[in-house]
């Protein structure tokens, strides 16, 4: 017998969505998270494609998406998953937390994905002090200051729009051209104080004991240039959050976790949703469509199983 029906790792929109549905199909749920309910959202200022809420804080959205869970009685509680063990059927999660073990007939992965280094010198030595990967936590602080922003897709512009509002002067330094939604990179160009500087490579950064500025090279002259600044903020892409899943064998050479149109993964009974799955579109409306898909087949598999 197992503890619950169903554990869900992970409470970003994938994850809570997913509660709500198996809730709903009378599974008994339990949804784990190492952080506050919400995912990547919590972090993000303003959410303009989710349908029908216009245009809406990310932190608001999460709030109302966990009390929609409340509302249903899902069981959640602060953990960090380390492994995930499947015998005889019935799936074992262990957590860090007090070595709190449960047991489940299934488990959805739901466990998102984090910001991408660059990698290059200096980096690991601004991390926090200097270089943020969240504009939302750190670009109050920024307040007329000479701000540099690494990237140029979706989360580089949408973060550059807020913080252009904030700062002194915005640079942006990416490897391609703006690649974001084009009315979103319309709007960061008209901005007076946003100058960018497109298909350069960046080779470092540097300063004395604070940051003092970026390095960076252009790929198609070669031109070096420095830019001084006092705060970087990188939005170069994404890596899945699922080192504690690569025991199951379920996942890609990228670390993404391999899906089918179910959502089920190649173990029965384990399934996966939202950003840490193998998909195209890693967004807040394509991860709730995830949760709600992976929910509906974990009822059906739980079913057969009781
Ligand atoms: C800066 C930025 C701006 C964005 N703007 C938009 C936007 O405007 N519109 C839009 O649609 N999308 C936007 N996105 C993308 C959107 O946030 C994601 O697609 C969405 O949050 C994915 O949801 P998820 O539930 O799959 O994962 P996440 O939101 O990443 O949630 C994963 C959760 O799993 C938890 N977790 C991870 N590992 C463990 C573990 N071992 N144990 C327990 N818990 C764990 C994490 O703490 C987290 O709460 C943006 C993303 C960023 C970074």
């Amino acid at each position: 017998m197992a503890d619950y029906d169903l554990i869900i790792i992970g409470s970003g929109p994938a994850g809570m969505t997913a509660s709500i549905y198996a809730a709903r199909a009378n599974l008994s749920v339990l949804m784990l998270d190492k952080l506050a309910p919400g995912g990547q959202i919590i972090n993000t200022n303003e959410i303009q494609n989710y349908t029908g809420m216009g245009t809406i804080n990310g932190a608001e959205l999460a709030i109302q998406m966990f009390q929609h869970t409340q509302e249903l009685q899902v069981a959640f509680d602060y953990k960090t998953v380390r492994e995930v063990k499947v015998e005889d059927g019935l799936k074992t999660v262990f957590c860090e937390e007090d070595d709190a073990v449960y047991t489940a007939y299934a488990v959805i992965l739901c466990t998102g994905t984090r910001p991408r280094m660059l990698g290059v010198e200096n980096e690991k030595q601004y991390a926090g002090n200097g270089i943020s990967w969240c504009a939302i936590c750190d670009g109050a602080a920024c307040r007329g200051k000479d701000v540099v922003v690494v990237g140029g897709g979706n989360s580089a512009v949408e973060e550059s729009i807020y913080l252009a509002e904030i700062v002194k002067s915005l640079t942006i330094v990416t490897m391609f051209d703006l690649t974001a939604d084009p009315m979103a990179c319309d709007k960061l160009r008209g901005m007076e104080n946003v100058k960018i500087y497109p298909y350069q490579d960046v080779l470092d950064f540097y300063g004395e004991k604070k940051l003092g500025g970026i390095h960076f090279k252009s790929t198609e002259t070669g031109e070096e240039k420095r830019v001084a600044c006092d705060q970087v903020f990188e939005y170069i892409g994404l890596t899945p959050t699922t080192e504690c899943f690569k025991d199951l064998g379920i996942l890609n050479e990228m670390g993404y976790v391999k899906v089918d149109a179910q959502m089920a993964t190649e173990i029965p009974g384990i399934f996966g949703a939202g950003d840490c799955v193998t998909k195209n579109l890693r967004q807040v409306i394509t991860a709730c469509a995830d949760g709600a898909i992976a929910a509906q087949s974990a009822a059906r598999y739980v079913q057969g199983m009781k």
